[in-house]
Parts: structure tokens; C-alpha cells; sequence
């Protein structure tokens, strides 16, 4: 079954507080977003890469692509306003004959070869899967003024971490119906969310701790941590 990768890489980096659009950022020497698309290189399972990236910034973005992965397979297309935009336009250019596609933010550069196999073929088996781990923190739910309103059972709590991988027509329809909905689709932040919106079920894959998404200036400082030791994440 050919599935290709998606990484939506177009978002602003503002909560970095860098100059830069996020997936630039270097990290232990490299771009962050090289980091990430380096997780996977080793995997036979996805046949080429849709990137979407900044528009003011593709030049420089195919520039760090092809000295990192020279002769790599990228098609990078533009970013919309949000996440959502970004990967309704990736969608767009995935090759006409990829059943599944595995949608990886630039932003995780710590995913694990293992979790984004079981992730692909449980997409092939029921249709959608995204990789999740159980929380362990108990969650606060807060209200507008900063106290304490709710503290949802932390047994069924699952913190959202990418990849999510789709069958094509699924997360395509997805984004058609979500596009209609000016309501509960607005502020969906992940893909897996939509697809369960319109009644399809979702399978929920082990992810690991050292998943994490870097967002803040803290997130920056553990991923340099992280990737100056070897072997860090790898499991
Ligand atoms: O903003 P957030 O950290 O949730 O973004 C997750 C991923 O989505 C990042 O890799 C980011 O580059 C991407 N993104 C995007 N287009 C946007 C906003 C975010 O591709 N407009």
C-alpha cells in the first residue's frame, strides 16, 4: 500500500519567540525540521514527502532540504493561516496513486520508527489511527479567570501527538466537511479529530514521552538537550 508522508512546517514559530518560521530553527546544528525528516529516511514505508511550509520562505526551505537530503523526494507546497489550512493544502499534492498518508508535525523531531509503523497499519486496517499517550498528569480544566472548574477522569485521557495517518479518501473528506463547518470544525487543532467529528472511528497508537512538540523557548532548550546525546528518543 503506498502512503506518503505530510509535514505541515508552516507555522510562525511565535511562541519560540524566534525571527524565523519554527521548522528553521536550528537545533543542535541543524534545522528542525532536517531533525525530523531525518526519523524518516530509515523507513521503507513512506514513498516521498509533501512538505508545507511558509510561502515568503520556500526558496530557503528547498535550499536546507536539498544540502540535508540531497536527491530526496520533496514536493513542498504553501501553508495557510492555521494548521488546519496547511494540511487541506498538503493534501492537495500528494501523488495520485498514495492510499495512506501520514501527517507528522516538522515540530516533533523525536517520533519513533516504531510508533509511526503501527500507526501506518492501523490506518491501512480501520481507516484512521494517531499515535497518543495515556496522561499521566492529572488535567485541570480552567475557566476564563484562572480557577480550577473541572478535573476530567484521568483514566480515559490521552494527550494528542502525532503522526496520524489516514486512508486518503478519509482524511480528505474530512477536510471537505470541516471547510463547510464554520461551527465545531473551527477549532479543531488535529487531524484525527475531524475524521472522528463526522462519525468515523479512530484508532489510538502508543506514542512515547520524548515525543513532544517544541513550542516554547523550555521546549527548545530539552530538544538541545536531548539531541546533543546520543541515542536520546531512539526506541
Ligand atoms: O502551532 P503548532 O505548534 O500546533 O503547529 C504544529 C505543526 O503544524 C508545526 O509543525 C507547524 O509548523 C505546523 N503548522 C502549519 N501551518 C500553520 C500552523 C502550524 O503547517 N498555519
Amino acid at each position: 500500500m503506498k502512503s506518503q508522508l505530510l509535514l505541515p512546517a508552516a507555522g510562525s514559530g511565535k511562541r519560540l519567540g524566534r525571527n524565523l518560521p519554527k521548522a528553521l530553527v536550528e537545533v543542535a546544528g541543524k534545522p528542525l525540521l532536517v531533525w525530523t525528516l531525518g526519523r524518516f529516511a530509515p523507513l521503507d514505508l513512506v514513498d516521498g514527502a509533501v512538505i508545507v511550509v511558509p510561502r515568503p520562505h520556500q526558496g530557503r526551505f528547498a535550499e536546507v532540504l536539498g544540502e540535508a537530503f540531497p536527491g530526496g523526494r520533496f514536493e513542498l507546497t504553501p501553508g495557510g493561516p492555521v494548521r488546519r489550512d496547511s494540511v487541506a493544502n498538503g493534501l492537495g499534492a500528494l501523488d495520485s496513486d498514495t492510499e495512506v498518508v501520514v501527517i507528522h508535525d516538522a515540530a516533533r523531531p523525536f517520533v519513533s520508527p516504531l510508533s509511526v509503523r503501527a500507526c501506518i497499519e492501523a490506518a491501512a486496517e480501520c481507516g484512521a489511527a494517531t499515535v497518543a499517550l495515556p496522561c499521566v498528569d492529572t488535567i485541570l480544566e480552567g475557566d476564563r479567570d484562572g480557577w480550577l472548574a473541572a478535573t476530567p477522569d484521568r483514566g480515559k485521557l490521552w494527550a494528542c501527538q502525532t503522526p496520524q495517518s489516514f486512508r486518503v479518501g478519509v482524511i480528505r473528506t474530512a477536510h471537505e466537511r470541516a471547510a463547510l463547518d464554520a461551527g465545531s470544525a473551527a477549532e479543531v487543532t488535529d487531524d484525527a479529530t475531524l475524521v472522528r467529528q463526522m462519525g468515523e472511528r479512530v484508532k489510538l497508537v502508543m506514542g512515547t514521552r520524548f515525543n513532544f512538540k517544541v513550542t516554547t523557548p523550555q521546549d527548545l532548550e530539552l530538544a538541545e538537550a536531548c539531541l546533543d546525546t546520543p541515542g536520546m528518543g531512539v526506541v
